[in-house]
C-alpha cells in the first residue's frame, strides 16, 4: 500500500473526508467521453476504468450518460434511464470497487448542442456548433427533464455508482438556462437570474431528496463562460452557493462553453491556466462559511502542478482527465516519488477529442492502449529475440521500448547524436513546450526497459545480419518542391529554421501551409516569446478577463496581441482554407493565432520562380496575375517523403523488414499514427 508521508506530493495524496465516505486522495479523474459508453457491451469500459482505479485515482467520473433521448449528444449515445441499463453498468462499478476506487456517473443533457433532431432547450435557438435547431420546452417539458435527471441519478445508484456528476457547464442544457443569450423564456424558468438559475437548483435538491444523504453529488459549475452574455461573477457565486446548500457534495469547475472562441485545454494553454477562477470561488465560499469542497480543472498534467494548486489553496481537489488517458498509473507513480516515469499528456487532442468529434473511439497519442485495454496487451515474449530498430524518432523508440519491455534484446540505432527525431524540432515551437515531456519520457523508457541505444551510428545492411527482426523507422526527408530558382541563397528549409541553424530576415514567404508550415509561421512571428509560458500575456492575447470585472470573463477591449516579430506570407497551391488538415479541435486556434499576428495566408497559388526580389507567384489554372512577394527568405515546408533506402537495400537482399512511421508513409504523417503502428507491431513480435 502506498503511503503519503514519504511522498513529495503530500497535499495531492491526502485523503478527503466527505462525511459519509472518504476519498483516498485528491485526484478526480474528470469526465471524458471515450465512445466506449455507447456500446451494448460495457466490458471494455470496465477494463478502461479498472486500469485507472488500479493506478491509484481517488474518484472517477464516467463520460456523459444522457438522462433521456432528447439529452443524447448524438443518436443512440449512452443513456441511463432504466433498471435494465443500470444492470449493464454493474460490470463498470464492480471492477472499480474491486480496485479500491470510487466512481460517479456523469449525467449529461446536451440541450442545444445535441447532434440530432430531437434536441430540446430553454428557447428554440440553434447553437453555432450544431446543425440542429432545438425545440423550446414547455413548462411541463422542463419538469419532465428534471424528473429524468433525478431518475438517472437513482438508476446510477442502482448500478452501484458512488454518486453522480450533474453537468451544469460547458454550454450544455443546464448552462443554457442560466444565460439570457440562450434563455429567452418569459415563464418561471426564464426572465431574471433567480428564475434562470432555478433549474440547476431544483435538479440538485430533488436529486438529493431522491438518492439520500450517502451518495456523492458533484455539480459541475461553469465558473467562467468565455462567451458574450455569459454569467457575471455574482451570478456564478449565487448559483455555486445555492447548489452547495441544495445538497451538492463537491463542486467541480467548468471552464468555457464549447462554442467559446478561447482555447481552454489545448497544448498552447498555460498549465493550470484557470486555477485562479476556482480560487476566487474558494474565497467566496470561505467568507460565506460554506465547506463544500471545490475541484479545479484544465491543463493540470504533472503531479508538481497539481500539488502546487493545492498548496496555493486554489481548490480541495484537482481534476485530471486526459493525463489519465496518457498514463493510468499517474497517481501511483507520483506516490512512489517517480514523476519522471509518468507518460505525460501533451494536450494535443489528436487521439482523444479529435477522435470523438470524428465519431471514432478515443485513444491517446502517447499511449495507444488507452481505451484499447482489452485488445492491445504487451505480454511477455514467449521466445526472446534479437531485434534491431533503425531510427530513434517516436516510431522507433515506441517499437524498441515495448519490444524490450516484453523481454526481447533490442538495439536502437540513430544516426544523429540525440534521440527523438522530429520531436526535437517540435519542442522549439512556441506553444508546443509539452514535447519536452514526451522526449523526457522516451529517454526514461529507453533507459528503464534496457534498450541498447547506439547514437551517432548510421547502420548499413551488413550491420544487421545477426538480428532476428529488423524494424525500419528511418523517418522522412523534406519534399523537393522543384521551384525554379530554389538554389537562391534566400531559400531555407524548415529544418534550418527550426533547428536555429540559419538567420531569418524580417519578411518571409513560407511554401506549404500544412502542419509544419503553420509551426514555422508561429515560430517566426512569436519572436521567441511563448505566451504558453507567460499566463498573463496569454490571457491578454485571448481576451480573458476576471469574471468579477467582465461578464463571461471576456475582456471588453478584446484580445491584445503583441505585434508580429516578422512579416509572414503562408502559401499553398490548393484552393480552400489553409490548415484544413490540422486537428479538428485545434486547427481553429492555429489559424486564429496567425491571423492575429497578421500573417497573410494565400491559397490557389502557383510557384513561378524565386529571385532577388522574393517569390513570384501566379494564381489559378491559367497562371494569372503574376505577383512578386517581396521577402528576405523563402522557407520550404512542402511536405515530406519517406526515407527508405536501408529498407529497400535489405529487401533487395531478401531480408524481411518491418517498416513503421514516416518511413512507411510520409503523407499526413504524424506521431499519432507512428506510435500506434509501432506499439501494435512490438506487441506481436
Ligand atoms: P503536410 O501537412 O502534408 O503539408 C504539406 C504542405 O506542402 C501542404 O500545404 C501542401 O500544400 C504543400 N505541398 C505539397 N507538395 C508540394 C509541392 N510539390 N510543392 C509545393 N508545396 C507542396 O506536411 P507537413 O507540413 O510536412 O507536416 C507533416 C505532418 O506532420 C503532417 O501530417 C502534419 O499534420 C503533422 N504536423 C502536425 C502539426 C499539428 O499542429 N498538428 C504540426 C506539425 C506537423 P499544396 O499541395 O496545396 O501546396
Ligand atoms: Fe493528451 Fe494528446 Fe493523449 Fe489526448 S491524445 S490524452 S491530448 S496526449
Amino acid at each position: 500500500m502506498i503511503t503519503t508521508n514519504t511522498s513529495p506530493y503530500p497535499h495531492l495524496l491526502q485523503p478527503l473526508d466527505l462525511g459519509f465516505t472518504q476519498l483516498k486522495n485528491r485526484v478526480l479523474m474528470g469526465s471524458m467521453h471515450t465512445g466506449l459508453e455507447d456500446g451494448r457491451d460495457l466490458a471494455p469500459l470496465a477494463a478502461y476504468f479498472r486500469e485507472r482505479a488500479e493506478g491509484g485515482v481517488g474518484l472517477m467520473v464516467t463520460g456523459g450518460f444522457a438522462p433521456n433521448i432528447a439529452g443524447w449528444t448524438k443518436p443512440f449515445a449512452g443513456r441511463l434511464s432504466s433498471s435494465r441499463a443500470a444492470r449493464r453498468h454493474r460490470i463498470v462499478t464492480d471492477s472499480v470497487h474491486a480496485a479500491d476506487s470510487k466512481i460517479v456517473c456523469q449525467i449529461l443533457h446536451s440541450g442545444r448542442y445535441a447532434f440530432h433532431p430531437l434536441a430540446v432547450a430553454p428557447s428554440a435557438l440553434k447553437a453555432p456548433i450544431s446543425p440542429f435547431k432545438p425545440r423550446a420546452l414547455s413548462a411541463a417539458g422542463v419538469e419532465r427533464q428534471i424528473r429524468d435527471f433525478v431518475n438517472c441519478a437513482c438508476k446510477a445508484r442502482e448500478a452501484g455508482y458512488d454518486g453522480v456528476e450533474i453537468m451544469g457547464s460547458e454550454g450544455y442544457f443546464i448552462n443554457e438556462f442560466l444565460s439570457a443569450k440562450t434563455n429567452r423564456r418569459t415563464d418561471a424558468w426564464g426572465g431574471d437570474y433567480s428564475n434562470r438559475m432555478r433549474l440547476p437548483v431544483e435538479i440538485v435538491q430533488r436529486t438529493r431528496e431522491a438518492v439520500g444523504k450517502d451518495f456523492i453529488i458533484i455539480y459541475r459549475l461553469s465558473m467562467i463562460d468565455l462567451v458574450p452574455e455569459g454569467s457575471t461573477w455574482d451570478e456564478i457565486v449565487r448559483l455555486g452557493m445555492a447548489v452547495a446548500r441544495g445538497g451538492a457534495t463537491l463542486i467541480n469547475t467548468g471552464i468555457g462553453w464549447h462554442e467559446a472562441r478561447v482555447p481552454t485545454i489545448a497544448t498552447s494553454v498555460p498549465r493550470a491556466a484557470f486555477a485562479w477562477v476556482t480560487r476566487k470561488m474558494k474565497e467566496e465560499f470561505s467568507a460565506a462559511r460554506i465547506s463544500t469542497p471545490l475541484v479545479t480543472s484544465n491543463r493540470i498534467n504533472t503531479p508538481e502542478v497539481a500539488e502546487q494548486i493545492l498548496v496555493d489553496g486554489c481548490a480541495d481537489m484537482v481534476s485530471l482527465a486526459r493525463p489519465l488517458l496518457a498514463d493510468p498509473a499517474f497517481v501511483n507513480k507520483a506516490a512512489l516519488g517517480q514523476p519522471q516515469s509518468i507518460n505525460t499528456c501533451i494536450a494535443c487532442n489528436q487521439a482523444c477529442l479529435d477522435h470523438i468529434f470524428k465519431g471514432k473511439l478515443t485513444s491517446c497519442l502517447v499511449n495507444p492502449r488507452a481505451c484499447h485495454e482489452t485488445e492491445l496487451v504487451y505480454t511477455p515474449a514467449s521466445a526472446p529475440k534479437r531485434i534491431a530498430v533503425v531510427g530513434a524518432g517516436p516510431a522507433g523508440i515506441t517499437a524498441a521500448t515495448i519490444a524490450a519491455e516484453r523481454g526481447h534484446e533490442v538495439h536502437l540505432f540513430e544516426s544523429s547524436t540525440e534521440p527523438g527525431g522530429q520531436l526535437n524540432m517540435a519542442k522549439r515551437i512556441p506553444g508546443k513546450e509539452e514535447f519536452h515531456e514526451m522526449l523526457r519520457y522516451f529517454k526514461y523508457r529507453i533507459a528503464s526497459t534496457g534498450v541498447k541505444l547506439h547514437l551517432g551510428q548510421r547502420v548499413q545492411a551488413d550491420d544487421l545480419k545477426d538480428f532476428n527482426e529488423i524494424i525500419i523507422a528511418t523517418g522522412v526527408l523534406p519534399r523537393d518542391p522543384q521551384i525554379p530558382g530554389q538554389d537562391h541563397p534566400k531559400v531555407l528549409n524548415y529544418i534550418d529554421v527550426l533547428r536555429g541553424n540559419k538567420d531569418v530576415g524580417a519578411s518571409v514567404a513560407i511554401v506549404g501551409a500544412g502542419g509544419i508550415g503553420f509551426d514555422v509561421a508561429e515560430y517566426l512571428v512569436s519572436g521567441g516569446h511563448s505566451t504558453t509560458l507567460d499566463a498573463a500575456a496569454w490571457r491578454a492575447e485571448w481576451g480573458v478577463a476576471d469574471p468579477s470585472v467582465a461578464r463571461g470573463g471576456l475582456a471588453p477591449v478584446g484580445p491584445k496581441v503583441e505585434p508580429p516579430a516578422r512579416k509572414v506570407f503562408l502559401l499553398q497551391r490548393k484552393s480552400g482554407k489553409p490548415g484544413a488538415g490540422l486537428g479538428k479541435t485545434t486547427g481553429w486556434i492555429h489559424r486564429a493565432t496567425l491571423q492575429a499576428k497578421q500573417v497573410k495566408m494565400m491559397s490557389g497559388v502557383n510557384y513561378e520562380r524565386i529571385g532577388d526580389e522574393g517569390l513570384l507567384v501566379s494564381f489559378g489554372e491559367k497562371r494569372e496575375n503574376p505577383t512578386w512577394i517581396a521577402c528576405d527568405n523563402v522557407i520550404l515546408c512542402a511536405g515530406q517523403v519517406p526515407l527508405r533506402e536501408l529498407a529497400d537495400e535489405l529487401s533487395a537482399q531478401g531480408k524481411t523488414v518491418h517498416i513503421v512511421g514516416g518511413a512507411l508513409e510520409a503523407g499526413e504523417l504524424d506521431a499519432k499514427r507512428a506510435i500506434d503502428q509501432s506499439a501494435r507491431l512490438a506487441a506481436r513480435l
